[in-house]
């Protein structure tokens, strides 16, 4: 079980020179809009010289907006980590990741489920993972049809994806070739609020589990397993509280 985020103290607030966190369920409020005291708690890191960069299953147009609105200066990982950038202004990073799994996956399941599976509006802008609705059938019947690829639940739609790829890899890929190349996993602090940020937070070893009430149970325990530290609030909330409480215990 996590930690309250109250136990953040100020030697590892002091530490963290990276915050990698998700966006949907994390940095949003429980009517799906951008948490404006979630934009302000980034603002506040990014000046305290704390670089932040967000790691989601959105396609990157909708990421770049939110980093560009939030005044984010770090990496950008998009499509639940197929596709990144080291910063909003730079090219697309070389990740050699390819759709062809997932379009083969969504063929396949189109096939066996004509009437369930519906693509989402987003899909014409990525590159690597597909977003999908299914109306009616399960995920784990989904998910038992399928072998080389990933499918997660964002909590907000499922995701095909290339086998292995995840957010937490990319990061991790992606590390020392930020800023000076020098940052250590230990130096990262990474949030999220679902299954979709598990690999984040196994692979990092500093983790805020943002509380989702809308979490199934199955996979709120699965979270529960992994995350470090956890919020109080929900949504937004949650995560300006813990943040808050890092900018805080950085004075102390
Ligand atoms: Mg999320």
């Amino acid at each position: 079980m996590p930690q309250s985020y109250q136990q953040i103290r100020p030697d590892l607030a002091l530490q963290i020179r990276l915050v990698v966190t998700d966006v949907d369920g994390t940095m949003t409020t429980a009517e799906d809009s951008m948490s404006l005291a979630a934009l302000e708690a980034v603002r506040r890191l990014e000046e305290q010289g704390v670089v932040v960069g967000l790691a989601s299953g959105r396609a990157l147009p909708r990421l770049e907006s939110v980093a560009q609105r939030a005044g984010i200066t770090g990496p950008i990982i998009a499509e639940n980590g197929g596709v990144a950038k080291l910063t909003r202004d730079d090219q697309l990073a070389d990740l050699g990741y390819s759709r062809q799994p997932a379009i083969r996956a969504l063929e396949k399941l189109k096939g066996l489920f004509p009437k369930a599976i519906e693509e989402t509006e987003d899909d014409k802008f990525r590159l690597v993972d597909i977003g999908i609705k299914s109306h009616g059938v399960e995920t784990a019947e989904l998910r038992s049809h399928l072998d080389d690829v990933e499918l997660l639940d964002s909590g907000y739609m499922l995701h095909l994806l290339q086998k292995g790829v995840s957010k937490g890899l990319t990061l991790m890929r992606l590390l020392a070739r930020i800023g000076d190349g020098s940052l250590s996993p230990e130096e990262v602090m990474v949030f999220g609020d679902s299954t979709t940020d598990m690999s984040l937070f196994q692979l990092f070893p500093h983790s805020v589990l943002i509380v989702n009430p809308r979490l199934p149970a199955k996979q709120r325990q699965a979270v529960l397993e992994v995350a470090e530290y956890i919020s109080d609030l929900t949504f937004g909330d949650g995560f300006a509280q813990v943040v808050l409480h890092i900018l805080d215990a950085r004075k102390a």
